[in-house]
């Protein structure tokens, strides 16, 4: 049987999205995946501490590169590259900044010395590992890589690869920040969609363009409010639209200075305990059901 993705949203960030996952992750671990799709700067790993088994070089495109022994310093690849990808050193060496080159091969072509070649573009790295029994795919974007929809299509490749593997029904997929192209990558192929919203006007906001993109890509959601005591008007007003939209509230979790205490300790919230804990457990079930129910 094909896993079934839970990708956990939130629009901005600081609404506890990974805090969640985490959570969920942690209570689950004998049953799913885990995936950490925020490739830009993701920090699920920061809880739940995989140890890495193995590292895949992520390369995409190609980048042009400049040997400098033969280098006249003409300038012609730099009058010709569309990008400003290229600059002059003090001693008349032309350097492509890899990060700005987008592999166009146009400066290959008008070098009279033919001395810029194009190589392979590392771009980052994917690592597949584990907590205990748990699989855990993340990956590492380098700084300035503007290709983080690719990747993110990546890491969920190899987090439904190990679900295979390890004949696990469920990846867990923290998602990427924004509403952007990371976000739709993270979203093909998903089974369900758990937005945690932060208790603001923003965040409220944010969680309404969430389904949006739920409802263009006819994805079903759920809804967890986190914070739910920073603005009670706020929360009334996403549980009256939840319930005229036909989005289950899996729960209220007011303000715990617990939840950044488990975060500054470098572990998934769930581990603290007491009524956090008792509240990630319900969330934890409702998915269990909820997928039962509907897949
Ligand atoms: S490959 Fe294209 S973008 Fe990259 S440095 Fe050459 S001309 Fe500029
Ligand atoms: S066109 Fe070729 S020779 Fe001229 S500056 Fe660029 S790399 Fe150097």
């Amino acid at each position: 049987m094909e896993p079934i993705e839970v990708v956990v949203l939130s629009g901005k960030g600081g609404a506890g999205k990974t805090s969640v996952a985490a959570s969920i992750a942690a209570l689950l671990k004998d049953k799913v995946v885990s995936a950490d799709c925020d490739v830009d700067a993701g920090n699920l790993h920061l809880l739940l501490h995989p140890v890495a088994s193995k590292t895949i070089d992520f390369v995409s495109g190609a980048v042009a590169v400049v040997n400098q022994n033969s280098c006249t310093g003409c300038g012609k690849c730099i009058e010709h590259c569309a990008f400003d990808s290229i600059t002059m050193s003090d001693d008349k060496k032309a350097f492509v900044h890899e990060v700005l080159c987008e592999g166009c091969r146009f400066c290959a072509t008008v070098c009279p010395e033919k001395c810029i070649t194009m190589e392979t573009h590392h771009a980052g790295h994917l690592f597949v590992g584990s907590n205990g029994p748990m699989p855990v795919v993340w990956a590492d974007l380098k700084g300035g890589e503007d290709n983080s929809g690719k990747l993110v299509a990546v890491v969920k490749k190899e987090a439904r690869k190990e679900a295979q593997r390890t004949e696990r029904e469920i990846v867990i997929i923290d998602g990427p920040p924004g509403i952007g192209c990371p976000v739709t990558s993270s979203l093909s192929g998903a089974g369900v969609v758990l937005m945690v919203m932060e208790s603001t006007v923003s965040g409220y906001h944010d969680v309404l363009r969430i389904y949006d993109l739920l409802l263009h890509f006819k994805l079903p959601g759920i809804l967890l409010i986190n914070k739910s005591d920073l603005n009670n008007e706020i929360t009334e007003q996403a549980k009256l639209w939840a319930a005229e939209n036909g989005v289950p509230v899996v729960a209220e979790i007011p303000y715990s200075s617990l939840m950044r205490d488990a975060v500054m300790q470098g572990v998934p919230p769930v581990e603290m305990g007491g009524d956090i804990g008792e509240k990630f457990r319900e969330v934890s079930e409702f998915i269990i059901e909820w997928i039962k129910t509907n897949r």
